[in-house]
This record gives structure tokens, C-alpha cells and sequence, in this order.
């Protein structure tokens, strides 16, 4: 099966990488390992979006999946688990399948990071979670604790402080990275604990958690907070192991890139929060997926 451009993920970059590439008369296929939309989906309010006023995540990813499928672009759910050179063309290679193209760009998006812990893994759907917004409504009338202090960790507290009894605020330092008009909401919500300069250091319970623990940063002092989830925020990090081989990355998994969307690899393009980057954002999502199809447009023309 043979592609102009194939596009690895189909968050808010790699539709709109499919836009971009449909439009300018290409063929492209756009693979993706699990639901389309990536992160934004878990989104509960979008208000950021330039020229629209406000939008909920889902509706957003669904709008452009639509978008991006009406115009012309292939959706396939496989994982993608290795891209490989043959000559001028590129193989592109899942567990049931193998694609060809001229060009391939890399917009694999970033997964919740992992708070590192021992039995994190295990409690994982048994009182851990990384979803508010999926997760929430389990936990209605409980006590819960949200770890981290940006955007995504304030959001997710204020939506919990709707269902839930109390929701513990656990961040490392005093001050947050999240916006203060978020923040400012949460100060007026009764049922908001704010525990700060504190890190969890341990998750607690038989089969489900039960407690966590946090250890305050400047007395070293660990007390044990009852809860019957934690729903963890503490940022993003990149999946970009089957492309080691391929493309140069940073220290931490994010693959080498400015503002021309290109890598190590000729024609082999990468867009969004895959990428290194200041600004990790849906409009710098939707930016980068536009030159990226605009670079592999000219990588196939020869220009
Ligand atoms: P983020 O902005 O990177 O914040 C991660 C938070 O987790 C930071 O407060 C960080 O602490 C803390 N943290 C990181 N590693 C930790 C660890 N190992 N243990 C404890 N705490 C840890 O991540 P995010 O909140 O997911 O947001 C990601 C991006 O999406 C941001 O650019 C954000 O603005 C954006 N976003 C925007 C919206 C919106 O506009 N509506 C909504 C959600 C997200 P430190 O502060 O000490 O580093």
C-alpha cells in the first residue's frame, strides 16, 4: 500500500498535518495506535483556541477528525512499531501491516508522565488514574488527591471539586505553573486542600488505594492522606522508542526539531508535542501539523 505522506498519530498535529496534505492534492494515510484527538480529548474546556470562543476537547478532536477525513485523509488504528528507508521510499511498519510513502511525519503526541512510584502500576484503574475527566464520576462524593501544579493538574482539581467530598492539591513547590484565573476559582472552593512543598512518596492500600503519603519538602515530615483515588498530573512525556534508530532526539525522547518541522532523517518530517519545543500548546499543535505536511508537500515535489 502506497502513500504520498504518512502521518504517525492523529491528535490535533496529525490531522492536521492530514489537512494540510489532502488539501495540497497528496494522498495520506495517518496511523494511530489507540482514538483519535490525543490528549486534548481529556479536555473538559477549550477557551484557548484562536476564533473559537469555547469548545469542549472532544468536540474539538471530533470536528477535526471529521474534518481531516472529509477532505480525503485515511484513518487506520495500528501502532506503528518501526519506519525503515528502502531507497527513495519509506517503509512504514505495524504488527499486521506494512506501508509505503514518499514522506512521514512524526506527530506522536506525549503520554502522562508516571509519578514513578512503587505499585503505581498496579493501582492503575484501581484508584490511580490519569484522567479526570474519564475517571472522575467513579470517585463522586469521595475524597481524592490531585498531583501536580500546572494547567492539567488545577483543571482537573476544580472539575473533581464538583463530585467529590474534599480533593487534596499536591504540588512540590509554592508556587504553580497553571493560569491563575484557574487557580483563583479554586481558592474560593471549600472543598479544596492545598497541600504544597510536598511530594507523594508512597501509594497505599490491599487492592485498591486507600491512602497516599506525602513527605513536606522543608521538615521532611510524611503524613497519610485517606483517599480513595489520585489522579495524577504532573505533565507529559514523549513515546518516541521505535523511532530511536531513526531520528535524532534530545535527553529526554523528544525528537530534534525547529521551526521547519524537519529531522535528522531527509524526508521525514514531525509536528506537535513529539517535538522539541518551548510551547506545547493545541494552537502550536495545529501550527506545526500545517508546516509539516507544507515541508513533506515540497519534499515530494523535489523543491
Ligand atoms: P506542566 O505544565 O508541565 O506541569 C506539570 C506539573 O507537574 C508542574 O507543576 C510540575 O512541577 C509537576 N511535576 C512534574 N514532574 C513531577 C514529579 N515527578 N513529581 C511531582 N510533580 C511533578 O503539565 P500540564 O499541566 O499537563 O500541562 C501541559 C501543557 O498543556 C502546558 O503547556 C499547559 O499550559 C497546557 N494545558 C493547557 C490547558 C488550557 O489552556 N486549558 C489545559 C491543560 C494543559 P513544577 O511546577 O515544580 O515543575
Amino acid at each position: 500500500m502506497m502513500y504520498d505522506i504518512i502521518i504517525v498519530g492523529a491528535g490535533p498535529a496529525g490531522l492536521s498535518a492530514a489537512i494540510y496534505g489532502v488539501r495540497s492534492g497528496k494522498s495520506v494515510l495517518v496511523l494511530e495506535k489507540s482514538t483519535y484527538g490525543g490528549q486534548i480529548i481529556n479536555t473538559p474546556e477549550v477557551e484557548n483556541y484562536p476564533g473559537i470562543q469555547k469548545i469542549s476537547g472532544y468536540e474539538f478532536a471530533t470536528n477535526l477528525y471529521n474534518q481531516a477525513v472529509n477532505l480525503g485523509a485515511e484513518v487506520v488504528y495500528e501502532e506503528v512499531t518501526a519506519i525503515e528507508e528502502q531507497g527513495e521510499l519509506k517503509k512504514v511498519v505495524t504488527k499486521d501491516h506494512v506501508y509505503e510513502c514518499h514522506s512521514v511525519i512524526l506527530a506522536t503526541g506525549a503520554r502522562n508522565r508516571r509519578l514513578g512510584l512503587d505499585r503505581e502500576e498496579e493501582l492503575t484503574g484501581a484508584g490511580v488514574s490519569y484522567c479526570a475527566t474519564c475517571d472522575g464520576m467513579f470517585f463522586r462524593g469521595k475524597d481524592v488527591a490531585v498531583a501536580g501544579g500546572g494547567n492539567t493538574a488545577l483543571e482537573d482539581a476544580l472539575f473533581l471539586s464538583n463530585y467529590c467530598k474534599t480533593v487534596y492539591l499536591i504540588h512540590r513547590r509554592e508556587e504553580f505553573r497553571g493560569e491563575k484565573k484557574i487557580l483563583d476559582a479554586l481558592r474560593e472552593k471549600e472543598n479544596v486542600v492545598f497541600i504544597l512543598n510536598a511530594n507523594v512518596i508512597r501509594l497505599n492500600g490491599e487492592d485498591r488505594l486507600s491512602s497516599v503519603t506525602v513527605k513536606d519538602k522543608n521538615t521532611g515530615e510524611e503524613k497519610d492522606i485517606p483517599v480513595s483515588g489520585i489522579f495524577v498530573a504532573i505533565g507529559q512525556e514523549p513515546v518516541n522508542q521505535p523511532f530511536e534508530d531513526l531520528v535524532k532526539m534530545d535527553d529526554h525522547g523528544y525528537i530534534i526539531s525547529g521551526e521547519e518541522c524537519g529531522t535528522s532523517m531527509e524526508g521525514v518530517f514531525t509536528a506537535g508535542d513529539c517535538r522539541t519545543k518551548q510551547v506545547r500548546q493545541l494552537t502550536t499543535a495545529a501550527s506545526d501539523g500545517a508546516v509539516a505536511a507544507l515541508q513533506a508537500c515540497n519534499y515530494i515535489s523535489g523543491v
